[in-house]
């Protein structure tokens, strides 16, 4: 396997150079040594990662599993929180990566419901990473970004180990990175900086080379190695190639030797820059199918092609005519939406984190081996994708707040998550009333305080949620230039837009304390504010109802949103119109459901359970009992409102009600399941009947 020929479509990652097993990654075509050609891409990564198809392949050649690599983006999309202060972690850090993955252990496991980790070892420390990468179009290689003296690989130089004194700037943060040569460094030589990314005019002098500076370097060190200097050692493949000159494309004497090449590209050299700098990497066990797909699929939809499916059929009355296969394609959908929770539940479990980034690019489905006694429609495993970003920070000395992830979809983000990414720092005028120093002899002070904004309080703090305060002149007046405060119920609520709230303790300077005791009070008219709320499993609930109606509702005329909208907007009317002491549970969900069905007939009936607009014509056949599509429906509701009535709990996760839903859908499952085989070939009559025990079935009465 360390010939210069892997099989064709992939490329040996990891190892570079296989022995035996080995990590490779995909190419787009089959054959092509165009400078274009990719590698192929996975949706559902975020912005700061990039996801790579791959497989996992046998020292004999043939692929034993596809996979999933995941690894660093170098060029984030910008423009997430532009606030400073408490950013969720992300990819660009190293310490997501290693939370991700010992996150990802935790999942591991005998549940079907996580995609399995591959590598590295998740409790592996350092963190392994694969050093800057070129690849090679034309030999189809990926090799580390060499150095030019000694052809060893250039690493990351990292900030504050030198650069300062060599008169460049810091390569902290998001700025210009360099590539060094460990080794040459090591023994003596002279090295030079390489300014690789982003890439700068060859204008930084002697000190630091450019891109262009690099590929000059390394065309003389390709003549060297040509000439047979004597080197020892591993090289670059392609200074092994008979074609080592074209690919560095205008490598002096290079050009006219070798292969002719296409007009256009003559300049342009056939290595292309893979990753600039180190990037660790989780390698995981690709589930083929995207949810979505799948959903359409069970929905009857023709021409998509899912691995591992036939293209159509799959189904045990897929053309019995009697209306059950709306009956058997509803139990699917079902049985996929009982899936997905089991997965969440699982997470929570697992995490006891809400994951507050569900969405259907998040969830994939593997239909199942073929060839088994079930079509192949009846075999499918739901996984829920790696984990979200979701982190738990210190906010202050004794807060901890969740931080959902950056990124948020629409229409699947609960209330609270949209709300709180698109909040801004809002402006408050604070009265602080009293101080009281802390017991413990630390000499901290609690600051009792009322908070005014004029405009309404963002947010709707309630006890459970934490306060960050910025006093613009506050290191000044008080000694601190930020409060951590919560709503402090023993203080009472003041009017609209006023809360009183108490601080965490904080070092006061000494004079401000005694002043505000003196003086009754201190009146700070601007502070800004922002508002942490507690995030819970309740704001994944609502996540979870705006996926079942996805799978529900969604065909080949009726989009999400105008779904998802009419019933969010259904419970928040019902909200309002409901008497306080039933402002949140089954009643509410109830009557909303009905007023939902009353206005909407069209956009909630149960027809659009098929994908085709020939299945969804009045006269076909469809045995579905409408009571059984209510409670399908019910569940979907209950599930939003929950996100859009957030109750308060203590814990972060909380099984019953999520529980609660679950087993409301494994009644109705079993009810459905009823209909599809014991009674099936009965007549409407029957069918009646069997609506009213569902009717009186006490799994309904939750
Ligand atoms: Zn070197
Ligand atoms: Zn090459």
């Amino acid at each position: 396997m360390s010939s210069d020929k892997p099989p064709s479509r992939f490329v040996p990652f990891l190892p570079l150079d296989p022995n035996d097993l080995g990590i490779y990654l995909e190419l787009e075509e089959e054959v092509t040594d165009s400078p274009l050609i990719a590698f192929v891409r996975l949706i559902g990564d975020s912005p700061r990662t990039r996801c790579l198809r791959g497989a996992l392949v046998s020292a004999s050649g043939s692929v034993i599993t596809p996979v999933v690599v995941k690894l660093r983006q170098e060029e984030a999309a910008e423009g997430f929180f532009p606030e400073d202060e408490l950013e969720g972690l992300d990819a660009s850090r190293d310490e997501w990566w290693v939370r991700t993955l010992a996150d990802l252990a935790l999942l591991q496991g005998d549940t079907s419901c996580f995609p399995e980790l591959l590598l590295p070892a998740p409790d592996c420390s350092p963190l392994p990473t694969v050093p800057p990468l070129l690849f090679c179009t034309l030999l189809r290689r990926l090799f580390a970004v060499f150095c030019p003296t000694c052809l060893g690989p250039l690493r990351s130089y990292r900030a504050g180990t030198a650069p300062a004194a060599a008169g460049l700037p810091l390569s902290a943060g998001t700025e210009q990175r360099y590539l060094s040569c460990p080794q040459c460094r090591q023994e003596g030589r002279e090295t030079r900086l390489w300014a690789v990314s982003p890439p700068v005019e060859a204008t930084s002098g002697e000190v630091a080379g450019s891109f262009e500076d690099l590929q000059r370097a390394w065309a003389e060190a390709a003549t060297r190695f040509a000439s047979g200097t004597g080197h020892e050692g591993p090289a670059p493949p392609c200074l092994r190639c008979a074609m080592s000159a074209t690919c560095l494309g205008g490598a002096p004497g290079g050009e006219a030797t070798g292969r002719r090449r296409a007009k256009g590209a003559a300049s342009q050299p056939l290595w292309n820059l893979f990753s600039s700098t180190e990037s660790p990497y989780i390698v995981t066990r690709l589930v083929p199918a995207s949810l979505e797909a799948f959903a359409d699929r069970l929905g009857g939809r023709p021409d998509t092609a899912i691995p591992g499916l036939p293209d159509a059929g799959g189904f045990i009355f897929g053309d019995a005519g009697s209306g059950l296969d709306a009956v058997e394609i509803l139990t699917l959908k079902l049985s996929l939406f009982l899936q997905i929770l089991g997965c969440v539940r699982e997470y929570h479990l697992r995490l006891r984190l809400p994951h507050l980034d569900l969405h259907p690019d998040h969830l994939v489905v593997d239909p199942g081996r073929p060839g088994e006694l079930l079509p192949a429609l009846w075999s499918f495993r739901t996984r829920l994708l790696g984990t979200s970003g979701t982190r738990e920070v210190a906010l202050g000395s004794g807060a901890s707040v969740l931080l959902p992830p950056r990124e948020m979809k629409v229409p699947f983000a609960a209330p609270r998550v949209r709300e709180f990414s698109a909040q801004a720092r809002r402006r408050a005028e604070l009265l602080i009333e009293r101080v009281s120093a802390e017991s413990d002899g630390s000499g901290r002070y609690r600051i009792e305080a009322t908070l005014r904004d004029p405009h309404g309080l963002h947010l709707r703090p309630s006890t459970h949620d934490w306060l960050l305060l910025a006093i613009p002149d506050g290191a000044e007046e008080l000694g601190v230039a930020s409060l951590v405060v919560r709503l402090d119920p023993r203080l009472g609520s003041g009017p609209g837009g006023e809360i009183r709230v108490t601080s965490e303790p904080v070092v006061l300077a000494p004079a401000a304390a005694r002043r505000i005791a003196r003086s009754g009070g201190l009146h700070l008219p601007l502070v800004r504010y922002r508002v942490y709320p507690r995030f819970t499993d309740g704001d994944d609930a609502f996540s979870l109802g705006v996926i079942f109606l996805r799978l529900l509702m969604v065909n080949d005329t009726q989009d999400l949103s105008a779904v998802a909208e009419v019933v969010a907007g259904t419970v928040r009317r019902a909200t309002a119109a409901a008497p306080v002491p039933v402002r949140s549970g089954s009643f509410l969900v109830e009557s909303a459901l009905s007023a939902a069905l009353a206005a909407h007939p069209n956009l909630l009936t149960k027809s659009n359970l098929f994908y085709r607009q020939i299945d969804r014509v009045p006269d076909r056949p469809h045995a579905v009992p409408d009571t059984l599509w209510r409670g399908v429906l019910m569940m979907a509701f209950r599930l939003i409102e929950m996100g859009i009535n957030p109750p308060a709990q203590t814990a972060p996760v909380e099984s019953d009600r999520l529980d609660a839903v679950r087993a409301e859908g494994e009644g109705l499952q079993r009810q459905l399941h009823a209909v599809l085989f014991r009674r099936q070939g009965l007549n409407l009559e029957v069918q009646a009947l069997i609506e009213e025990l569902a009717a009186s079935d006490p799994a309904k009465q939750h």
